[in-house]
């Protein structure tokens, strides 16, 4: 860990020290309630991923702004939550391993806690270690809805599981994991709602087929900020997971909106500095692949013109400058990430600034929470 704070409570802006992370609060509680007012009086509930901030703080606000709980992808992400007060934990992931199993059970003896299955294993792990210990916990079916990563592909296997986890007493069956996460990054509005529309069929059908058996399918839940309005719309989800609608980073905004897509806003930002100004035509900051994830892309240069992210290495980002660039050296210049989530994980702190001055740092507690 560092030895100094990038800031402290009260600073002005131009004192924060480099690189940071910052989260301008005005834009984050206009994200935050854009989605909540567009839920509103839908039925649908808000149940926001919490593996894009990994901060209780912010998720203690979504629930406080009408978040039914949050998911988190890992056990251990889930705990540092449990920790700080969240009742209600969705692991939208298989949880394989007798110590993670009996980990989640520890969380589930303190909270509300789901977690996804695909696979009859999964189900008697959790079924044994359940029963043992006389602990309840919510458990969701994962459908391969398209994205190719987890997720049974069959309504006869999804039947099967189901008929499994009905049989298990200490197993609460409460649904489906519908999650389309390619369908988020798809950059015209008809291909997710084309994608969203298969998605939708092929949980209607799955439904029907388990409640066919006198098995109640009570939630259907799923969805992200690329296509969060599609489910709201489908009458087939009853929740959305949206994480990164709190931040966008520049790989969102790169999609294209239509009428129907939320105007949410860039509240994230890599406060960086130039160290080095070798030629006209190249500046330096000292934000790097360490400060910023690359995986989706360079970060965006916020605000100026005359700058462009050309490339990334450990500790050092080369700008590509425009020949009248008024960009000195010491000058402090605001990054886009390409991908909030894997950025976020890189700081200990959000440096929270109100107009110019840091109103709070928040812990970034679950970082690096993989187990
Ligand atoms: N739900 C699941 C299962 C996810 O894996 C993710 C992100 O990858 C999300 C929800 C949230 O998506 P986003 O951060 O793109 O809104
Ligand atoms: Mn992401």
């Amino acid at each position: 860990m560092s030895p100094w704070k990038a800031a402290h409570v009260g600073d002005h802006f131009d004192q924060i020290d480099t690189p940071a992370l910052v989260l301008d609060l005005d834009i984050f509680e206009r994200n935050v309630k854009c989605l909540q007012d567009a839920l509103a009086g839908t039925g649908v509930r808000l149940r926001p991923h919490a593996k894009s901030h990994k901060c209780p703080d912010i998720a203690l606000r979504q629930i406080k702004n009408g978040a039914v709980g949050i998911c988190c992808q890992k056990v251990s992400e889930a705990a540092v939550f449990v920790d700080a007060g969240v009742q209600d934990v969705l692991i939208t992931n298989q949880v394989v391993g007798a110590k993670k199993v009996s980990h989640a059970l520890d969380l589930a003896a303190r909270a509300r806690i789901g977690v996804l299955v695909d696979h009859e294993e999964q189900i008697r792990a959790f079924a044994q270690a359940s029963e043992t210990r006389k602990v309840k916990i919510d458990v969701y079916i994962e459908i391969d809805v398209g994205m190719g990563r987890c997720g049974v592909d069959s309504i006869e296997q999804t039947v099967a599981l189901a008929r499994q986890i009905e049989q298990a007493p200490y197993l609460n069956f409460m649904g489906l994991q519908c999650y389309h996460g390619s369908a988020q990054h798809y950059r015209l509005p008809q291909e997710r709602k084309d994608a969203i529309a298969a998605t939708c069929a092929t949980a209607t059908a799955t439904k029907a087929a388990i409640e066919k058996l006198g098995i109640k399918v009570e939630r259907i839940t799923g969805a992200g900020t690329g296509s969060v309005m599609l489910e709201r719309d489908s009458k087939v989800f009853n929740e959305v997971q949206a994480g990164s609608y709190i931040f966008m980073d520049r790989d969102y905004a790169a999609n294209q909106r239509d009428g129907l897509d939320l105007p949410f806003e860039h509240a994230l930002f890599i406060k960086s500095a130039v160290l080095s100004h070798p030629t006209k035509d190249r500046a330096v900051v000292d934000a790097g692949l360490k400060a910023s994830s690359v995986d989706s892309g360079m970060p965006a240069v916020w605000g100026r013109d005359d700058a462009r992210y050309l490339k990334a290495s450990d500790e050092h980002g080369a700008l590509e400058l425009t020949v009248d660039s008024t960009l000195k050296l010491g000058d402090a210049v605001m990054l886009i990430p390409g991908h909030c989530d894997p950025t976020v994980n890189l700081y200990d702190e959000l440096i929270c600034i109100r107009g110019d001055k840091v109103e709070a740092i928040w812990p970034i507690a679950a970082r690096g929470a993989l187990l």
